[in-house]
């Protein structure tokens, strides 16, 4: 085992003045104990941490690190925009640029928003859905997470089900009441609901495919059932493509679903989602996000129309530099790596896990993937939650001691990047056998 004495000092001085001493509670490693490892540097896909031991990143930072850590081309974007300074809180041409290549790339799209962070994103989708529809109730399903927005933190997964939290507290009951939680890829479930509070109902939100529950792609079907009931009662759909976006395909998850030769060839006879909500990937590690769709509903927002969102920091020239950059490095050879590469990974997991006796399920959503610690198939969060996630967490330190750093949690997908190479996987491949047999 390393040496993990200047991360655990750290840890220590963090938890005096930041609670649990973390920024973003799953980085504390309490679904599998032990000291988080503090990062001092990143380049490709190697972390190396404060004591000098480098890992081959299998989070990139939960989804943005698409090409890798430190890439030139952004670093060279972000150091020259930086040059010329760093907020303005006036328009800017990269906030153009960024929501350009955004409405270029996903079809369905006329006008995008940009905002600062997924949360900001999906609680902006939902004021603008219940602004343009007149109702409030939303349907959101268990084990989606769409950031800590009070409306849809019911139920969520990420960092909530890592702590097996149904709910948060701080959630008033009125912020609550209006969400209805039902079981992913169950449209008799969604039937059901519209049957009953069809007319209460605003909007449908739902992880494009889900990622915050480990990987749950929709059913056959799923999304296109989604858009038929929710046109039929006049609600609208939210595609939350936060993780999804420009990682699945150039164009996310839609694009992934919708192309020949994708998942759902033909796509949704029924239409395209009416909103989006994007973040991760589009700001290349810096802090941008956005939500968009069509024109006629993006007019509901001010300063057009009455429902309001706004942000000091929204569109901020160095962060849309690197989103703009990272995008444009999204090239399709990169997405074969990535399938190549995810694939690789997942299938010597699968085995080594087999090889040792380990019940599991192996699922994925184009390029990200996670391992379940229990026999599959995990259609919804119920599934999921069956999981062993003792034996992940043996698992998860024997692929620490051996230098390759997994999400700490259970309930996380595992993302490859662009700079993911054979000294990467190779690295990965020889820790797991060891890691299955730990977990075993
Ligand atoms: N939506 C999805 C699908 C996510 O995965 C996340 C974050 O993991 C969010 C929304 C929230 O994004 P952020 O953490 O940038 O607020």
């Amino acid at each position: 085992m390393s040496d993990t004495s200047q991360s655990a000092a750290l840890f220590e001085r963090a938890r005096a003045v930041t609670p649990g001493g973390v920024n973003s509670p799953v980085r504390a490693f309490r679904g599998v104990g032990g000291t988080p490892r503090f990062v001092a540097s990143a380049k490709g896909a190697w972390l190396t941490d404060v004591d000098g031991t480098r890992y081959v990143d299998l989070i990139s930072s939960w989804g943005p690190m698409i090409l890798g850590h430190a890439h030139p081309d952004v670093l060279d974007a972000v150091a020259q925009t930086a040059s010329r300074g760093f907020s303005f809180g006036t328009p800017s041409e990269n906030e153009v640029a960024l929501a350009e290549e955004i409405v270029a790339r996903v079809e369905p799209l006329e006008q995008v928003r940009l905002v600062s962070s997924g949360t900001e994103a999906t609680m902006s989708a939902l004021r603008l859905a219940r602004g343009a529809t007149g109702r409030s109730a939303v349907v959101k399903f268990a084990g989606c997470y769409h950031g800590h927005v009070d409306a849809l933190l019911a139920h969520a997964g990420s960092g909530v089900a890592t702590f097996a939290l149904p709910d948060s507290a701080g959630v008033p009951a009125s912020a609550a009441g209006e969400t209805i939680v039902l079981p992913y890829n169950d449209l008799a479930a969604v039937e059901a609901a519209f049957a009953e509070r069809g007319e209460e109902i605003a909007a449908v939100i739902t992880e494009a495919a889900a990622g915050n529950m480990g990987v749950v792609p929709p059913a056959p079907g799923f999304t296109e059932g989604l858009r038929r009931i929710t046109a039929a009662h006049g609600a609208l759909l939210i595609s939350d493509e936060v993780m999804t976006g420009f990682r699945c395909s150039p164009s996310g998850w839609y694009g992934h679903e919708t192309r020949a030769g994708g998942e759902h060839p033909g796509g949704y006879p029924s239409g395209a989602p009416d909103l989006f909500t994007f973040g991760k990937v589009m700001g290349g590690g810096f802090p941008a996000a956005a939500f968009g769709g069509r024109a006629d509903l993006m007019a509901h927002l001010a300063p057009d129309g009455p429902v309001y969102q706004a942000g000091t920091l929204s569109g901020n020239p160095v962060a849309t530099a690197a989103g703009l950059a990272t995008l444009r490095g999204c090239t399709p050879s990169l997405y074969d790596h990535l399938a190549e590469v995810s694939q690789t990974i997942g299938a010597a997991a699968s085995d080594a896990l087999t090889q040792a006796g380990v019940p599991h399920t192996l699922q994925r959503a184009s390029s990200m993937f996670s391992v379940f610690f229990t026999d599959g198939p995990v259609e919804r969060y119920s599934d999921a939650q069956g999981q062993d996630t003792a034996a992940f967490g043996r698992f998860f330190h024997a692929m620490l001691d051996a230098g390759v750093h997994l999400p700490p949690s259970a309930y996380e997908s595992w993302f490859v990047s662009g700079a993911h190479d054979d000294e990467a996987v190779e690295t990965v491949l020889a820790a797991l056998p060891g890691a299955a047999r730990a977990a075993a």
